[in-house]
């Protein structure tokens, strides 16, 4: 008997997909550098399904129905470069590597580039949901060639998440590197998404004096209503947690310092690099960093702050339900952000991804999966060339609604000093894109002015030059 398909790198990741595969019927051959994890995969969860444990590359290789779907789930970087070189050679043209592994895209489009002219298919591909999702049904972002795909995508279909309708949670995101692509920005989405609950929560905490058990209340009301989502829900169980060892909130034994591992500042560089406004998840990764910086942290703590003064309990409901349309608000100006730079870096790549496709399969499996996601998927097959996610009517009404309780909840933060970066930075994209005249016309007069940087006028075509040292007067530049 031969394998369907393998998988190289049996860590949680690699395990749980190997055992997601076997699960659905597929024989999968399994192989992992150190030999003892696919043993103890064997013998721990070879009852599930057909497992072939491979000790060497030629083994693994060998036990590979032709063509060839070879998984790789190793650390991302150098390992997945050392993995591919070490498997390239056993391969034939035709067969295929699929990289689960969260790589940068521009890594994918150069070991797609090398491989293609071996006749190899490369299949750059972003998982997300975690190993619960690897094992139960993530959501799957394939790139690479259509021919691939033809082969891989029924096996990723039968694997992956399903959406409440019942859609497979994956699509064939575009070539090359548009699968890791989408997943950099789903993960850079996520940071906002995460950044934006924090805020809400500090907010409900600091300005209207509620206790964590309190708000996990507030997050699981808002989870049946619009904010329906993985997240919020998530967020309820972790501060309705209580610490064993001290009767705590668990929220307040940990240390407030967020960690991460790159993809969301991968997502806002290379917004910088396409030159796409992605504020909001900017600002989440500089809060992520700004919460490290414990000495700073330490010696700026004697600096002055307004007197904080806390909400009697009515105005406490009344702002608490302030604070869920500024997070909504703020949500779909993310997600716009989000969504403006998949379609630029398609655009810059010639990926051709569709959107609402992409929205559709973040609906489940994955960590930003949401009932919201619908609508994004509903506001694309509408329009496909939407400009932006704030052109759709449903959702500009939605923060037409929502924008007053939005400033006020913004005001609050101000007066008591609590931190807001993704909230006010959602608002002011907000505010600036509807704004007629933007201070640009006058950063451009600056620009003009100490470096002959030129300008173009409002009122004829054509660039322009100031001569600012001499007489004032207007040239044609
Ligand atoms: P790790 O990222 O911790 O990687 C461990 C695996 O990589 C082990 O199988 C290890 O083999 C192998 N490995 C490391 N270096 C080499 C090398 N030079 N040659 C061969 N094999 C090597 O495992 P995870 O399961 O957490 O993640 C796998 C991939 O999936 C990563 O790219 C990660 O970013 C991505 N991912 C992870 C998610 C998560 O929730 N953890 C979610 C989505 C994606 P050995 O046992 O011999 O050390």
């Amino acid at each position: 008997t031969s394998a369907q398909i393998g998988v190289t790198g049996l860590a949680v990741m690699g395990r749980n997909l190997a055992r997601n595969f076997a699960r659905n019927g597929y024989t999968v051959a399994v192989h992992n550098r150190t030999a003892s994890r696919m043993k103890a995969l064997v013998e721990e969860f070879g009852h599930e399904g057909g497992f072939i444990g491979a000790e060497t590359a030629e083994e693994f290789v060998a036990a590979l129905e032709r063509p060839r779907r070879l998984v790789i789930m190793v650390k991302a970087g150098e390992p997945t470069d050392a993995v591919i070189q070490e498997f390239a050679p056993l391969l034939e043209p035709g067969d295929m590597i699929i990289d689960g592994g969260n790589a940068h895209f521009a890594d994918t489009r150069r070991r797609e580039r090398e491989l293609r002219e071996r006749g190899i298919h490369f299949v750059g591909t972003g998982i997300s949901g975690g190993e619960e999702g690897a094992l139960h049904g993530p959501s799957i972002m394939p790139g690479g060639s259509v021919e691939s795909y033809a082969s891989l995508g029924p096996m990723l279909e039968k694997i992956s998440a399903k959406a409440k309708d019942g859609a497979p949670c994956v699509t064939h995101c575009g070539p090359d590197g548009a699968g890791h692509f989408v997943k950099m920005v789903h993960n850079g989405i996520e940071y906002a998404d995460m950044q934006l609950i924090g805020e809400a929560y500090q907010l409900l905490r600091d300005v209207a004096g509620y206790s964590p058990a309190e708000i996990a209340e507030i997050f699981r009301t808002w989870n049946t209503g619009r904010l329906d989502s993985y997240l919020i829900e998530i967020t309820a169980e972790v501060l309705s947690h209580v610490d064993a060892a001290t009767g705590k909130p668990f929220v307040d034994v940990v240390v407030d310092q967020a960690e991460q591992k790159g993809t969301g500042r991968w997502t806002v560089q290379i917004a910088l690099d396409l030159g796409v406004p992605v504020s909001g998840i900017a600002e989440a990764v500089f809060a992520r960093s700004l919460s490290g910086h414990a000495k700073l942290r330490e010696a700026s703590q004697g600096l002055a702050g307004p007197t904080a003064v806390p909400l009697g309990k009515e105005e406490a409901a009344a702002f608490a339900d302030r604070v869920e349309q500024a997070l909504y608000a703020s949500k779909i100006v993310s997600y716009t952000q989000g969504f403006h730079e998949i379609a630029a870096g398609s655009e810059e790549y010639g990926w051709d991804i569709d959107l609402g496709a992409v929205a559709s399969i973040w609906r489940g499996g994955c960590i930003i999966r949401a009932a919201f996601l619908d609508r994004i998927r509903a506001a694309y097959d509408a329009r496909a060339d939407l400009p932006s996610l704030l052109s759709d009517e449903t959702f500009a009404r939605e923060i037409a609604a929502a924008q007053d309780d939005w400033r006020e909840v913004l005001i609050a933060a101000t007066r008591q000093g609590v931190p807001t970066p993704g909230f006010a930075a959602a608002l002011a994209y907000y505010d600036a894109l509807r704004a007629t005249r933007l201070p640009a016309a006058l950063t451009q007069g600056q620009r003009d002015f100490f470096g002959a940087h030129t300008y173009r006028r409002v009122d004829r075509e054509g660039t322009f030059h100031t001569l600012w040292g001499g007489d004032r007067s207007e040239v044609s530049a």
